[in-house]
């Protein structure tokens, strides 16, 4: 997974190249509107996170002449805060998503995650582990070539396991991916979709373990 980040205070660019990267994503980085027009109209990227108030080239016209290109690219907009005509205009601009300064990583993160799963990219966006393949955009999972059969939020508990594969996953981080803000979060709904998830993959070989007080980890048999 591909992103670039458009930002030109070195402090938050660092900030998010960090975080995203310790996520396991591949993060480039531009300082100015002109710079991000460039690599904008040579690479795809799955995200593109755009700051407005940019040197040279405002965000705004950098998405402009990204969708005039007709580039597909999901984009994020930082916006300041309580500029309600700036996110109305960036999302008429063809923005997927806003977020205003100031932001929580883990919010970003979240919202990431949930626009790289829209699948907006025209990219390959395609996940293996062992025999597991998941293709994000199309919202598909198989195991050895075979379909698999989940429900949605099952492929969601994979989705998030997948993107952050080796590294444990807390209940918190499924619970951010399950939900939408106004919905009841329940631990014990999240260990009855793990479970029925790991009982699926099991017969390939494809482990889920627990990491008691930890969260989840997926992992495949030796
Ligand atoms: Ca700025």
């Amino acid at each position: 997974m591909r992103i670039l980040i458009v930002e030109d205070d070195p402090v938050l660019s660092d900030g998010l190249q960090n975080s995203l990267r310790r996520s396991d994503f591949a993060v480039d980085a531009a300082h100015d509107g002109e710079a991000a027009n460039n690599i904008l109209t040579t690479q795809i990227y799955d995200l593109v996170i755009l700051d407005l108030g940019l040197p040279r080239l405002d965000g705004f016209e950098v998405l402009r002449r990204l969708r005039h290109r007709g580039g597909t690219s999901p984009v994020l907009i930082l916006t300041a805060r309580d500029a309600v005509a700036d996110r109305v205009k960036g999302l008429d601009l063809g923005a997927d998503d806003y977020l205003s300064k100031p932001f929580d990583l883990p919010e970003l993160e979240a919202r990431v995650r949930a626009l790289i799963r829209r699948g907006q990219s025209g990219g390959s966006a395609l996940l293996t582990h062992g025999p597991l393949a998941l293709d994000l955009a199309g919202h598909r999972a198989t195991l050895d070539g075979t379909p698999l059969e989940l429900s949605s939020r099952e492929l969601g508990v994979l989705e998030v396991l997948m993107l952050r594969s080796g590294r444990v996953v807390n209940k918190e981080q499924l619970a951010a991916q399950l939900y939408e803000h106004d919905e009841e979060v329940g631990a014990n709904a999240i260990e009855v979709y793990v479970h029925r998830l790991r009982k699926k993959l099991e017969r390939a070989g494809v482990v889920i373990r627990t990491i008691r007080g930890l969260g989840y980890l997926l992992e495949k048999r030796p």
